[in-house]
């Protein structure tokens, strides 16, 4: 049995002032043909899965192209269709194979294309034909019916930290393996619902989003339901579909789909207003970390988290920490490569002026002025440890960890959520000793902090990411939605 199996990935966040260029993917991960099995195995990642799974069900995997670049701002036409260009032809040459694996992100968007999924599933549709078509889709993916159509199957994350990405990989092999081999005639139905949230709110980790998981766990333990999906969609991609949507797959049954779509989406929709949020501003923040008698407290900036496309280099806190003057304090990341190169200039144990981040636009914030010394230069590579991404190498580019007051900055080349504590141990930063520790980071970083946080504070300021669905000024987005529209019927 022959699988293709790629990627053309991206989290298009329409509101960030940076394009995503060829570049970006090229620079971004990038792994053409044969070279990208290695990277994946033995990784948490839905690409480990299937590989693991592959080997388990003798399926040899055709590598086309697998690439994600950084979220960032909407893609430029020119490299969506390059890649995509790219990518047809490698299937085309793939020879006979039986079916096609997508790992896709699903909220993609370029200067003239909303739906990019949608765009690429359906041109993969017209080469392969009636053969299966597996597409696996983040927790964040603003599925379509376009995606949903072209695609034989659609497996979402179930988790927000993604740690389930190993799992949903090797249920996806199975299934496929199990389509080509005639035990499984998928039949599909899509609901979207007219519902927004917010990034926080849709942590599975809180009990809402664990409520709705277990409802939709137990129908997938129907012996007629191959699998089941709820996608949480992606906010800050201002496109007509983005936000709530679900996908339930039978066996040959296409009543029995339509009819737990149906019940499950009016499930969800009841919850609705339980996925309002409780932000905290930063001095109040800051005053309850210092305040506490345990370490660490954890503010988490989900406005400036380039996970899902913040430039990563916004200074609302960094700014508040130094005019409060707190003590044990750490902020992970800025990026900001021209500190990273003062910084090194400088050299381990000596003290120089800084302008540090807010370079990006203003809405992140200004350039903080500081006079620091440098503590630390690195290569910026570390292991992911924590859930997310186990064995994963990270790349920081070149990092610096510079030491102002009683807060020390990690300034890296790149832009980088800092989920992992990997990111602070690999720098000698102890996460357990800090008293307060900004992270970049909306929810992902639950899945390695939360654990050892003595409290977690989300944090309301400025940015592209904020988690103030009121804070954007959204023009192709569907109306009415909840909870922008409040009166919004389902
Ligand atoms: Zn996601």
């Amino acid at each position: 049995m022959r699988i293709a199996v790629g990627c053309i990935g991206h989290e298009t966040n329409t509101f960030s002032s940076v394009p995503t260029t060829l570049d970006s993917f090229k620079n971004g991960t990038y792994y053409f043909g044969q070279e990208m099995i290695p990277f994946f195995q033995n990784t948490h990642t839905i690409m480990g899965g299937l590989t693991k799974q592959s080997q388990a069900l003798q399926i040899e995997l055709i590598p086309l192209l697998w690439t994600f670049a950084t979220p960032s701002g909407t893609v430029t036409e020119s490299a969506y269709q390059t890649l995509k260009t790219e990518f047809l032809d490698l299937l085309q040459q793939a020879g006979k194979i039986d079916g096609v694996f997508l790992d896709l992100h699903g909220a993609m968007v370029t200067d003239t294309i909303q739906d990019v999924e949608g765009d690429l599933i359906a041109a993969v549709r017209q080469i392969v034909g009636d053969r299966p078509i597996m597409t696996t889709l983040d927790l964040h993916a603003n599925i379509t019916a376009e995606m949903a159509r072209q695609s034989s199957v659609i497996i979402g994350f179930d988790t927000y930290p993604h740690i389930d990405c190993y799992e949903r990989g090797v249920e996806a092999a199975g299934i496929l393996h199990d389509i080509i081999d005639g035990e499984i005639q998928p039949t599909t139905a899509y609901r979207q619902l007219p519902l927004l949230t917010s990034p926080p709110a849709q942590c599975t980790m809180k009990p809402l989003m664990q409520g709705i998981l277990e409802q939709l766990h137990y129908l997938e333990t129907e012996p007629k339901v191959v699998t089941a999906t709820l996608s949480m969609g992606f906010p800050f991609a201002d496109i007509y579909d983005a936000g709530v949507s679900v996908v339930i797959t039978t066996n040959a049954d296409q009543e029995l789909a339509s009819h737990y779509a149906d019940t499950f989406a009016a499930d969800v929709w009841e919850r609705r207003t339980a996925f309002d949020l409780d932000l905290v501003s930063v001095e109040q923040a800051i005053k309850l970390a210092v305040n506490s008698q345990h370490k660490p407290t954890i503010l988490a900036e989900g406005s400036d988290n380039p996970g899902g496309g913040g430039p990563c280099d916004g200074t609302h806190i960094l700014q508040a920490l130094i005019d409060a003057e707190v003590q044990e304090a750490v902020v992970a990341v800025i990026a900001d490569p021209d500190s990273v190169t003062t910084a090194i200039q400088a050299g381990v144990g000596n003290e120089v002026q800084f302008e540090v981040g807010g370079k990006t636009d203003p809405l992140h914030g200004q350039p903080v002025s500081l006079t620091g010394y440098v503590k630390t230069i690195s290569d910026g590579t570390f292991i992911h440890k924590g859930a997310m991404g186990r064995g994963r190498t990270g790349f920081m580019g070149r990092t610096a960890v510079i030491k102002a007051g009683g807060v020390e900055v990690i300034l890296t080349e790149k832009r980088i959520q800092p989920y992992d504590a990997e990111v602070l141990r690999s720098l000698g930063i102890e996460p357990t000793d800090q008293k307060l520790i900004a992270l970049k980071s909306a929810v992902h970083f639950r899945a390695d902090y939360e654990p050892i946080a003595s409290q977690i504070l989300e944090v309301d300021t400025p940015g592209v990411h904020s988690p103030d669905l009121f804070s954007y000024n959204y023009q192709k987005l569907r109306r009415p939605i909840y909870p922008l529209d409040p009166q919004t019927t389902f």
